[in-house]
């Protein structure tokens, strides 16, 4: 299921609830690590999608954060497994959220606080998360299993 914040901001987090839980608990050396893995989040991420949902909703039901989320995951971990995931969550619902349903009317990007090029984003996440045979195999399944 969707988190609701990218990988970078539950590292801020979970920093957050442990050096509250236990403060003066990080030395220098801690932090300099977790400042090495927010930079290697930061050169994975696709986009900079904080999951906020200014941006919802889409008049064409695109579900934007969810693509965002799944394309992000793509090169976070194995792509093959967020494709899978991808298919089996979003591909599967009544209502997908595909982002091939955008017409481009731009109205989420007024709202987006980290000024994201949703339209752009979302063509470059639809291309990598559903090449042909995966969009294929998602529809041909949709048609069976969604009625
Ligand atoms: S630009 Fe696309 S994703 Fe954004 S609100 Fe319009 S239809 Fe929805
Ligand atoms: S408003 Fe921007 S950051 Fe927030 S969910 Fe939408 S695309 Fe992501």
């Amino acid at each position: 299921m969707l988190s609701g914040m990218n990988s970078e901001n539950m590292v801020n987090e979970n920093i957050r609830i442990a050096s509250e839980a236990e403060p003066g608990h990080f030395t220098k050396e801690d932090m300099e690590i977790v400042e090495r893995i927010k930079q290697i989040i930061r050169e994975r991420e696709k986009v900079g999608c904080t999951g906020c949902r200014y941006c919802m909703p889409c008049p064409k039901g695109v579900d934007i954060p969810g693509n965002f989320y799944y394309y992000n995951l793509m090169y976070m971990e194995k792509k093959s497994s967020a494709r899978f995931e991808f298919a089996q969550n979003m591909g599967m619902r009544k209502e997908p959220g595909f982002a091939s349903q955008c017409v481009g009317c731009g109205q989420c990007e007024k709202h987006c606080p980290q000024h994201i090029n949703i339209r752009e984003k979302l063509k470059e996440a639809d291309h990598d998360l559903r090449p042909l045979p995966y969009k294929i195999g998602i529809d041909a399944v949709r048609k069976i299993m969604i009625r």
